[in-house]
């Protein structure tokens, strides 16, 4: 068993410290914040406490299970609630649509709010279930880029169905395909931006995503999103990973092509092997100055990123939930706006989360905590304060006039989170939430391996790096790199 050298402690290096450690490796985790989970962080603001990144919790099962590969009982850590209603959605024109958690239960009200039959949208979480199924094996648990993928049976199984995929067309033509009802297309289209892409453009595999909230349910954990971040902490902690937070990675060390240690401000570390949980690109760009990048990965479209609002609200809003949709009134010009104008659009999609509703702690009595988001782009350039001041007011003007209230005198404590802050708070690269983009069909086979193919012993994960960004994808990501490292 060797020393092993982490680069940040997101949810994925939380995730590879634990099931390194537990194999037996030495872990330390180098942290330049003074905290650990990176985007998975949380703040206090004038009686309010805030998640200040991810808000949806899908796939338990799989947080459970780094739990479990370190021998421990993850109830003894954290525990957590199924939400149901899953989302509460709101148009401009009164329809209003509270999601069931259970897929039957969301059919049949589906089928009472929008032109369709239940069967029909039964079907689509069906063939959702199905894809699901196929693609798991390839594209989420296994690297892309290890020929002995393509000699398993279970890749092999997967590889042959692989035409059900719906590579070749996009999702949203997916989904028009499906439904005829415009509203219900949208609801369905958002599931592209579960990791930062445009429904227009992304491939028809990501019709699977709605497979997350309806195979197992939307959770939340007790005390929050950022519970998630102290329980794999305190697991890291319990396997002997050590942490030197406030402690920059300025380079990692190599010879003769292969990394050998790390460097920071305080001193220069030996380790056998190292893992970059920073971004892939930085992780070039700044720590590995000397090497050649490999552009073709790196090159690749990055996700959308956004734009959020903490607001502390003096009322209470009976008519909202845990998760909340106010939809644009013209979804394809929001994303042509995001990812070709590289622009904030006028009348956004926006996303309003409320912890308080099941944490009273997290606002004081009869108020609540307000998590407000609309999708940004990645940073090209843009003047962000004023794309901050009109994207505010556009908000508010939306909110109020879909729920019948000024809003405005309600907020009693304000912060704001930007694609620049989220670039400098985490380093990810042109404050992209989940990396690169699946704006392409071949997009998952350009996303950066989990190990560098020039230089031996160094390792990736993260949201940046296959199989991808968000929190489940992250701790998937974490577990590769374990099973790479051998
Ligand atoms: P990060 O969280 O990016 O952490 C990287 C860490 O590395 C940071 O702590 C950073 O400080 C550290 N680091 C970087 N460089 C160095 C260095 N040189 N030396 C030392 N340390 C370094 N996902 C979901 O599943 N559900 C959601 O609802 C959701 N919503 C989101 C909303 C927002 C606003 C954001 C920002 C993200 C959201 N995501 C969501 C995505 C999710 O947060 C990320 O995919 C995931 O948390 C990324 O984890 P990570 O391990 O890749 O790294």
């Amino acid at each position: 068993m060797g020393k092993i050298g982490i680069v940040g402690s997101g949810v994925a290096g939380l995730s590879a410290a634990v099931h390194l450690a537990a194999k037996g490796h030495n872990v330390t985790v180098f942290e330049t914040n003074h905290e650990p989970g990176g985007k998975l962080h949380s703040f206090a603001l004038g009686g309010y406490r805030f998640d200040a990144g991810p808000s949806l919790f899908t796939m338990p099962h799989l947080l459970d299970s780094v739990f479990e590969a370190a021998g421990k009982n993850p109830r003894k850590y954290y525990n957590y609630k199924r939400i149901d209603p899953g989302c509460h959605y709101f148009w401009e024109d009164g329809t209003r649509f509270h999601a069931h958690a259970d897929k039957d239960a969301f059919a049949e009200a589906a089928a009472k709010t929008f032109n369709t039959s239940a069967a029909a949208v039964k079907k689509y979480f069906a063939q959702a279930f199905e894809l699901y199924d196929i693609t798991e094996e390839v594209f989420l648990k296994s690297s892309l880029h290890k020929m002995s993928t393509y000699t398993k049976l279970s890749t092999v199984k997967s590889m042959l169905q692989l035409y059900k995929a719906r590579l070749f067309t996009t999702m949203h033509d997916v989904n028009a395909t499906m439904f005829k009802d415009e509203k219900l297309i949208q609801l369905f289209d958002r599931y592209a931006t579960y990791n930062g892409s445009d429904p227009y453009r992304a491939p028809g595999t990501l019709t699977v995503i709605p497979t997350l909230e309806y195979r197992w349910g939307t959770f939340l954990p007790e005390g929050g999103m950022h519970t998630i971040t102290k329980a794999l902490y305190q697991l890291a902690k319990d396997v002997g990973v050590r942490f030197h937070f406030d402690e920059k990675v300025e380079s990692i060390q190599t010879k003769e092509g292969v990394a050998t240690g790390i460097l920071t401000a305080k001193g220069n570390y030996h380790f056998d092997k190292v893992v970059s949980n920073m971004d892939v690109v930085p992780t070039y760009s700044r720590l590995l100055k000397e090497h050649t990048p490999p552009k073709s990965y790196l090159k690749q479209e990055r996700s959308s990123s956004a734009l959020i609002f903490y607001w502390g609200m003096h009322r209470k809003f009976e008519e909202l939930g845990l998760h909340n949709i106010f939809w644009s009134e013209n979804y394809q010009e929001e994303f042509r706006q995001l990812f070709e104008e590289r622009n904030i659009y006028h009348d956004p999609t926006v996303y309003v989360n409320i912890t308080s509703k099941h944490e009273a702690a997290d606002a004081p009595a009869d108020a609540e905590n307000w998590f407000v988001m609309v999708n940004a782009p990645y940073i090209a350039g843009q003047d962000w304060t004023q794309l901050r001041e009109i994207a505010r007011k556009a908000i508010l003007e939306k909110l109020s006039r879909v729920l019948g209230i000024d809003l405005e005198p309600h907020i009693v404590a304000e912060e704001f989170l930007d694609p620049p802050r989220i670039e400098s708070q985490t380093s990810s690269y042109l404050g992209s939430l989940y990396g690169t983009s699946s704006n392409s069909n071949m997009a998952a086979f350009f996303r950066h391996p989990n190990f560098s193919q020039s230089i031996k012993n160094l390792y990736f994960c993260g949201g940046s790096v296959h199989p991808g960004g968000g929190i489940p994808l992250c701790l998937l990501s974490g577990k590769l790199v374990s099973q790479l490292t051998g």
